[in-house]
């Protein structure tokens, strides 16, 4: 019985686990949304439109597809980011609320969790995340591979993550709703290098697909 608890206790798979220790996990998932599909199921602000994608956050992750979340440190404080709000205004909006709200949802659930290694405050979470983004333009590597914007233009999900694979030399993740792509993540060890992401459940496209400029 005492081996049944533990075993209870200490298997995770697939699920999110409240208030873990800062830099306990695997890898990071850094991730990124198209408005267009986001905003297709989610009632959105307008004005929020833009054909690239969009910051949604950088999670920390388990191999076995577990993850930590609202662990213990420093409350969000948007002040502590002004150096770079017009930046994470642009390119990590929210789409249904104001954008300090989302940032301190992400800061809260996985940014309080991810910091470890180079990441050593709630400036740095923010400030790395946006140097991912601006590293690897996930955007334009579609683009370099004729993956545009287009309500009609379909593309194969196998050829969207072979694209972004060539682009950037490792395997990327991506999911959809329906047809439409919605989410692309990269993964990244704890000292922020690229890595090939492992096969995670809830991240899974197949068939035809489009990335709507819609
Ligand atoms: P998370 O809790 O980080 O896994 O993010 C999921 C939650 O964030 C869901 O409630 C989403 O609807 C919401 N969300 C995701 N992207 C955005 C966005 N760009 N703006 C506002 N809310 C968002």
């Amino acid at each position: 019985i005492i081996t049944i608890i533990l075993l209870i206790g200490t298997t995770k798979a697939g699920m999110i686990y409240e208030g873990g220790d800062p830099g306990d996990f695997d890898f990071y998932l850094f991730v990124e949304q198209w408005i267009y599909s986001f905003c297709d199921t989610q009632s959105c602000l307008p004005g929020k439109e833009r054909e690239a994608f969009t910051i949604h956050g950088l999670w920390p992750n388990n191999n076995d597809g577990s993850y930590p979340s609202f662990c213990k440190g420093q409350p969000f404080d948007v002040d502590e980011i002004a150096d770079i709000e017009p930046q994470l205004d642009t390119i990590w909006p929210s789409l249904t609320g104001p954008n300090p709200d989302f940032w301190a949802h992400e800061w809260s659930k996985h940014g309080t969790c991810s910091i470890t290694g180079p990441l050593a405050d709630l400036h740095d979470y923010f400030f790395a995340t946006v140097h991912i983004y601006q590293t690897y333009n996930i955007t334009g590597g579609l683009a370099q591979f004729n993956i545009l914007p287009s309500d009609n233009a379909t593309y194969s999900a196998p050829s969207v993550v072979d694209a972004l694979s060539k682009q950037f030399g490792v395997t990327p993740l991506i999911q959809c709703t329906g047809n439409r792509l919605v989410t692309v993540a990269f993964c990244l060890t704890k000292d922020l290098k690229l890595m090939s992401c492992p096969a995670l459940n809830g991240w899974s496209c197949s068939g035809n697909v489009i990335l709507p400029a819609t």
